[in-house]
């Protein structure tokens, strides 16, 4: 069986602890790889090799940094094919998917070619006589990024990319359970030219997080996962100086007004409910129809739709969904149905007991509609994470906006109308961090900054764009004078004040 390694200080490393974590074919149910788990060991180490690479490559132009990024992400787009084969394998999406998954962080990586401009201070001459100020940006130092399972290239480029070529070096710690791509984009990066020890990467579980957050030597924590991980690294990093960012789960509503296209509405959420089986971020699992008019449309339009879904393994010609990611996921997501079941809300489209011919140990399951529900039911308060969606009614504008702004989530949110002024005062006033107007999964692109908020995000930076730039240097303002030799001007105890 494949042994997965970590990465440190150029080359791969099999580490010290003999702790394996088993990897699975989604799809099939069956164990493809074995990946070390890293033990406090393994992480001093790694730590130890991007803290000895610090001084080099911070000091490197960045138009040198930029040049090594332009190498990446050249690989990254030749490369892309077996990328997305090993996304596929290991996490179960489809292969244009994972194809998705890849360019949406290629981006990141197009925008870290950029470095040199986006690092620019601003300078001011005469902010007193013969006194001149500017501002830099410089890097933290040692970052550390962990990544969910459901995007493994992208949420790792959102990071490390943008992290080294501002000058920092990094390891990673990519999600357990699909580690192969991180580690190929890894190696890429080392390919491109990024020197040794200033990308790593370690695999393991809340061991090496742990390591991670409390080593001494390690300056920032970039995360994303789930809410009650993200809570955690916030305090535990927080207390132990780190500068943090944790990007935590969600519960993205779509609210669908009375003049809405109701055909658009319902392939708006079967893309963003349903793609990726439903393990997005920023998938939508909640449609708050405005009026049970439109709601009986609503669930009369989606629910062909969703019975119509083609489901199979992710590599296969003309899947739409794949399987969820492990068989604790699909037992999770099947109680949670049948729990909304007993809670009363009603069961449009049942996902439950769908078995594909050749398939049978797959982790798949159908596309799941409910209608009906209502805030109190755990099928509207949990994250579901898999390819369910739950209609809630509203009975008018007011009552749907306050929905979206109690849920604890705010991460994405979207609305779909024809009506300029209701949209307008919707991204006024929604209390979520991503807004989309008739674009149901608002994703922002690598120049916009990614973030949620309320229990979306600890920490007060986003990823990516200009805030992925803030998180990863630290400003300092320099103030110089070159007093004309020979003058002599006395000395004050005054504050000076720059006259
Ligand atoms: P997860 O929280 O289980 O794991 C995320 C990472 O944390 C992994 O690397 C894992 O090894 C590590 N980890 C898990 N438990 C830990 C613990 N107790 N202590 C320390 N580290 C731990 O998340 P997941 O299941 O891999 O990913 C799905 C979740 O991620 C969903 O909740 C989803 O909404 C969220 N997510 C959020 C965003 C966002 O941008 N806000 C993006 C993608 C995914």
């Amino acid at each position: 069986m494949n042994t997965l390694d970590h990465w440190i200080n150029g080359a791969a490393s099999a580490g010290t602890s003999d702790r394996m974590g088993p990897v699975f074919n989604p799809a099939t149910g069956e164990q493809v790889a074995q990946v070390h788990l890293a033990s406090g060991a393994d992480v001093d180490t790694a730590v130890a090799a991007a803290k000895a690479a610090l001084p080099e490559w911070s000091a490197t132009p960045p138009l040198r940094r930029a040049r090594i990024m332009f190498r990446f992400n050249e690989l990254i787009l030749e490369h892309t094919d077996e990328l997305a084969e090993l996304i596929t394998l290991e996490h179960g999406k489809t292969i244009d998917d994972a194809k998705g998954d890849i360019l949406r962080g290629r981006e990141v990586v197009e925008y870290a070619c950029g470095i040199p401009h986006l690092l620019r201070g601003d300078f001011t001459e005469d902010v007193g006589t013969g006194v001149d100020a500017y501002s830099i940006r410089q890097a933290v130092g040692v970052c550390t990024g962990i990544t969910p399972f459901n995007f493994p290239a992208m949420i790792p480029l959102w990071m490390f990319p943008l992290s080294i070529a501002c000058g920092n070096t990094f390891i990673l710690k990519p999600s357990e359970r699909d580690p192969s791509c991180p580690f190929r984009l890894v190696e890429l990066a080392h390919e491109a030219g990024v020197p040794e020890g200033v990308i790593n990467m370690v695999n393991g579980d809340k061991e090496a997080v742990d390591a991670l957050l409390t080593h001494a030597d390690v300056d920032a924590v970039s995360f994303v996962g789930s809410t009650p991980v993200a809570s955690y690294i916030y305090a535990t990093a927080a207390e132990h100086g780190k500068r943090v960012q944790a990007l935590g789960g969600a519960k993205n509503h779509m609210v669908v007004m009375p003049d809405a296209d109701i055909e658009q509405a319902s392939d708006a959420l079967i893309g963003a409910g349903y793609g990726s089986a439903g393990q997005r971020c920023m998938a939508v699992s909640v449609a708050v129809a405005v009026g049970d008019d439109t709601a009986d449309a609503l669930v009369n339009t989606l629910t062909p739709k969703i019975e119509e879904l083609k489901i199979g393994p992710g590599n296969a010609d003309d899947i739409e969904m794949g399987p969820v990611v492990t068989k604790q996921a699909h037992d999770r997501i099947l109680n949670l149905i049948d729990q909304g079941v007993a809670d009363g809300a009603t069961l449009a489209v049942d996902g439950r007991g769908l078995k594909l011919q050749g398939y049978e140990n797959g982790y798949f399951m159908g596309g799941t509609l409910f209608d009906h529900v209502t805030e109190d039911m755990s099928i509207y308060t949990e994250e579901v994470f898999g390819p369910v969606l739950a209609v809630v009614r509203a009975k008018d504008y007011e009552t749907a906006l306050d929905m979206v702004n109690r849920n604890e989530y705010g991460n994405g949110t979207a609305i779909f109308t024809k009506d300029g002024d209701a949209a307008r005062d919707f991204t006024d006033r929604v209390q979520i961090g991503m807004v989309g107007v008739n674009v149901p999964i608002p994703v922002p692109v690598a120049y916009h900054s990614f973030g949620g908020w309320k229990r979306s995000l600890f920490g007060d930076t986003h990823m990516h764009g200009m805030e992925g730039v803030r998180f990863y240097t630290r400003l300092k303002a320099v103030t110089s004078r070159w007093p004309k030799s020979g003058v002599r001007e006395g000395h004050s105890l005054t504050m000076p004040t720059m006259q």
